[in-house]
This record gives C-alpha cells, sequence and structure tokens, in this order.
C-alpha cells in the first residue's frame, strides 16, 4: 500500500487547497505554512522521491509551475519576496518523499531565520570544486 501522503493529495483520497493544477503538476497551499500563501508543487508522476530521482520532464514541467506560481503568489499577497526551498533526504530535511518544492513568501519584518554563510579554510574551496567537478553529468 502507497502511504504517500501527496499521492492520496493527487488521487483526491484527502482533501487539499489546491491552487494550480495542469496534466503534471499539482501546487496547493501547505498544511503548516511557514507564512500565509506557503505552496508546495509536486508532479503527479508518483515514481519518484526527491531531486536524485525524479525524472527530468517532471522537473521541467515542475520549475515552469514554479516560475508562475512564485510572482502570482508575491503578487497577490503583496510580499515583498520569496523563497523557494526543497529539502531532499532525512538530513536536508525531507519528510514527505514526493517531490516538491516550497515557495514561502516573504514579508519585510516576518522574522525568519535565513542561512548564514560560512568562509572557506585556505584550500577548501577548490577541493570542493573540483570534486563537484569530476561528478557533473551534462557538461
Ligand atoms: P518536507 O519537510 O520538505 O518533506 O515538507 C513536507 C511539507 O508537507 C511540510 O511543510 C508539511 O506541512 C506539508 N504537508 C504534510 N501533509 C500535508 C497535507 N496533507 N496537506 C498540505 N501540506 C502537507
Amino acid at each position: 500500500m502507497n502511504n504517500c501522503i501527496f499521492c492520496k493529495i493527487i488521487d483526491g483520497d484527502i482533501p487539499a487547497e489546491k491552487i494550480y493544477e495542469d496534466d503534471h503538476v499539482l501546487a496547493f497551499l501547505d498544511i503548516h505554512p511557514v507564512n500565509p500563501g506557503h505552496t508546495l508543487i509536486i508532479p503527479k508522476n508518483k515514481n519518484s522521491q526527491n531531486i536524485f530521482d525524479i525524472e527530468l520532464p517532471d522537473w521541467e514541467h515542475m520549475s515552469r509551475a514554479t516560475h508562475m506560481l512564485a510572482g502570482a503568489i508575491t503578487k497577490a499577497l503583496n510580499a515583498d519576496g520569496i523563497n523557494l526551498r526543497m529539502n531532499n533526504r532525512e538530513h536536508a530535511g525531507q519528510v514527505v518523499y514526493h517531490p516538491h518544492i516550497h515557495l514561502i513568501p516573504r514579508f519585510k519584518g516576518d522574522g525568519l531565520i535565513d542561512w548564514k554563510g560560512n568562509s572557506y579554510k585556505e584550500g577548501e574551496a577548490q577541493e570542493v570544486l573540483s570534486k563537484i567537478k569530476n561528478e557533473l553529468k551534462y557538461v
């Protein structure tokens, strides 16, 4: 049995506040919003869990919907900006194992904590760069 909560939303087995739907993606309000208008975009295909196994066409459909909805949400709510976020795997904060992009409208003074930047040690940036470049498959 499939326990994926977002699959149940796709199938209409549990309710959701749907914002947008087409043949490939569904967007709905997060049930525990970081800010009002916090939206999730998911692929309708149920064959992947996160960024690591989603097929490129599904990712492209999500990207297109994200582009459209980011502007609409920001304008509709008179937000001052918007964060796009995707949690992939447990230690990156993923709880629901169906790919989803969070769109989180931001408001001046909303008090949400942002990432704090660190510094590289001597030579560390070059080492990291080299490791990543060795894994690139699309260059
Ligand atoms: P993540 O930690 O990236 O896996 O985020 C999962 C998100 O799904 C959380 O922000 C939850 O609030 C949200 N969520 C879980 N169940 C539902 C639901 N039934 N309807 C809408 N959002 C949900």
